[in-house]
């Protein structure tokens, strides 16, 4: 799983495109000043996420340390039309830009695309018998693949980011919420819980891989 990191002090960008990375696959980590970055930065993260203005400096200066002592990939997120910001952070090694206010799927396909290019995407999740290529978006087990629908592959994909984790019904359908589009109510998350099942697991009647926790919700 590709590890990121988000340098970003606006509390709910980091929120909002933390909560969307992991659905979308990501290990997410972040730090509000360049600072709390830098102690981070030597952890071994695939790529960086990095606003341009940090309350205690400035995120090219930033950039150029990580990509000195680290060689980690940068993205920058500019403010739009702040042409001088993009010219400024490709000609200090970033890989890529996107402006703010940015569409998450944008993003994610700009990361991939980085990843790729510098040859950090090992994306590929193994959960016993599953294995999930965020890339693809393509899930297979033992070899076969498995077609879930877009809800099912981001319910799923909520598993996987929570290994071992109860997560509550109602926890379940925030994280589904943005993906479903329309409205997704209590009933139809069983219906999807269970449509999940049917496809990946050996004996849905007895699950292994999706567990229900009685009274508290569902564990992967
Ligand atoms: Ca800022």
């Amino acid at each position: 799983m590709a590890r990121l990191l988000i340098v970003e002090d606006d509390a709910a960008i980091v929120r909002n495109l933390s909560d969307y990375l992991r659905g979308e696959g990501f290990d997410v980590a972040s730090a509000t000043t360049a600072s709390g970055a830098l102690e981070l930065a030597g952890a071994d993260f695939d790529l960086v996420l990095l606003d341009v203005g940090l309350p205690d400096g400035s995120g090219f200066a930033l950039c150029s340390e990580i990509k000195g002592r680290f060689g980690t990939p940068v993205i920058f997120l500019t403010a739009s039309g702040d042409e001088y910001s993009v010219v400024t952070g490709l000609e200090l090694g970033a890989d890529d830009y996107v402006a703010k206010p940015f569409r998450p799927r944008e993003l994610v396909s700009r990361i991939r695309s980085v990843l790729r290019r510098t040859g950090r995407a090992s994306p590929v999740i193994e959960v016993g018998r599953l294995r999930v290529d965020p890339e693809r978006a393509q899930v297979t087990k033992d070899g076969k693949e498995i077609f879930l629908s877009a809800l099912e592959y981001r319910l799923l994909l909520v598993f996987l980011n929570n290994r071992g984790i109860v997560l509550s019904r109602s926890r379940l359908l925030e994280e589904i919420w943005d993906a479903a589009g329309d409205f997704v109510n209590d009933n139809t998350l069983t219906v999807y819980i269970k449509r999940l099942r049917d496809k990946i697991e050996d004996d849905p009647s007895e699950p292994t891989v999706i567990k229900t926790v009685r009274g508290m919700g569902y564990k992967l």
